[in-house]
């Protein structure tokens, strides 16, 4: 999912921008690859000398289509600007649900907490299946570590789906939402490399758009979108618009985290995919975890520090600097504009990962420590999802008996695998 201004007076300039991306396309090694498609095409490619090609050659296109990218920041700033606030960060921490202060202070010390764990952990991985030195890795040999191609063969593809409709059943869940979800696992030409959720009615009509393709990565973006499809599948029809569809984001993140943690959870790992010795992989996948969660601290950082959008040029610079000094790699300062979000995506990742790590802590209290398959736990997870995105992430830990929201339980369990 991705955030949308209320209101949307940028439409034309978006349509452009898109029309821009989806028309470019990269040649890379005799083959065309289209710029949306290519960071999929990294995670994929084992070469790491075409690897660096294809990398060059996305940096040269968004450089190309930066100039709009910069434009549509830009207008969206001044749009808040004439509202008397200072840039979109200002009207969000004025009238977001978030308190972006207190966020920030978590997202600095999930950076500091993390460092030398992250530093030594990622070294070690990257020697070992990249044979590559921390010193020289790139970007993208972080893309095709986090891919984790090794693993396929215990996340195939022919049991993504058996191992979702099993789960859900042993919740006293359904896949399809009494017929509200419609799966679309076709495989088509053109057909977008990541599994996504269209809500075109809430809850009565959720179009949940997969592949079914092996590995860590391709069971977590399937589960993530799971969850997120379940959740508007379930929200209360009765409740106003603002309730169903333009609520606190971070809610809908909270619910598709919680159950793209299942990929973490060695019985889930051990009962569902007969991973027998699931202790690699789950050092892989909370390594993953941590580089992800790494990033978009950094992201929220970057935004909060320079929220303007006319100032390219040291905008890029300090994403350069914050993302490298977080990832431990170096950035292209390219993604700068391509990877800004002017209304804070990375606030909204940020507070449902520490909120499904928050409630997985309270459903291994009351529903044990395989609560993903105890009968109690679906028509609980039912519960709070008919609330749909209508009370602050907060407000539903706190109805909950949980909270206040800390990285602390999803620091642990990370801490936990790495260690
Ligand atoms: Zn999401």
């Amino acid at each position: 999912m991705t955030s949308e201004a209320p209101g949307d007076g940028f439409a034309p300039l978006r349509g452009r921008l898109a029309a821009a991306e989806v028309a470019a396309l990269l040649r890379i090694e005799g083959r065309e690859i289209p710029l949306l498609d290519l960071e999929a095409a990294l995670r994929d490619e084992p070469d790491r000398t075409i690897r660096a090609r294809m990398a060059a050659a996305q940096a040269e296109a968004l450089q190309a289509t930066n100039p709009l990218r910069a434009e549509l920041l830009a207008r969206i700033h001044d749009g808040a600007a004439a509202l008397g606030y200072p840039g979109v960060a200002g009207l969000c921490r004025t009238l977001g649900p978030a308190d972006l202060d207190a966020l920030a202070k978590h997202a600095q010390e999930i950076l500091d907490q993390t460092e030398s764990m992250y530093e030594e952990t990622l070294a070690w991985a990257l020697r070992r299946h990249l044979s590559v030195r921390l010193k020289e890795a790139r970007h993208d040999d972080l893309l095709r570590l986090f891919r984790a191609p090794w693993l396929d063969p215990l996340f195939p593809a022919r049991l993504l789906l058996p191992a979702a409709e099993a789960t859900l059943r042993a919740l006293r869940l359904d896949l399809s939402a009494a017929g509200r979800i419609r799966l679309d696992l076709e495989d088509r030409p053109g057909r977008a490399s990541r599994p996504f959720v269209a809500p075109s009615e809430v809850p009565d009509r959720i179009y949940l758009v997969a592949r079914a393709a092996a590995g860590l990565e391709a069971y977590g973006a399937f589960w993530h979108e799971l969850g997120h499809a379940l959740h508007y599948a379930h929200t209360d029809g009765s409740l106003p618009v603002d309730g169903r569809r333009l609520g606190d984001e971070a809610v809908a993140e909270l619910h598709a985290s919680l159950l793209e943690g299942l990929i973490r959870e060695p019985g889930w790992l051990k009962r569902f995919l007969e991973v027998g010795k699931p202790r690699d992989t789950l050092w892989v996948a909370h390594l993953r975890l941590l580089g992800l969660l790494r990033r978009s601290a950094a992201t929220l950082l970057h935004e909060l520090l320079l929220p303007g959008g006319r100032n390219g040029e040291a905008r890029a610079e300090a994403y350069r600097y914050l993302l490298g000094q977080a990832m431990r790699v170096e950035v292209s300062p390219e993604m700068a504009l391509a990877e800004a979000d002017p209304f804070l995506a990375s606030a909204h990742s940020l507070r449902g990962w520490m909120g499904a790590a928050v409630l997985a802590d309270s459903l291994r209290e009351y529903f044990d420590e395989d609560w993903y398959r105890n009968d109690r736990t679906g028509p609980f997870l039912r519960e709070c999802w008919q609330q749909g995105l209508r009370p602050t992430l907060e407000a539903l830990l706190q109805q909950l008996g949980l909270g206040p929201l800390t990285p602390r339980p999803l620091l642990q369990r990370i801490t936990q695998h790495l260690q």
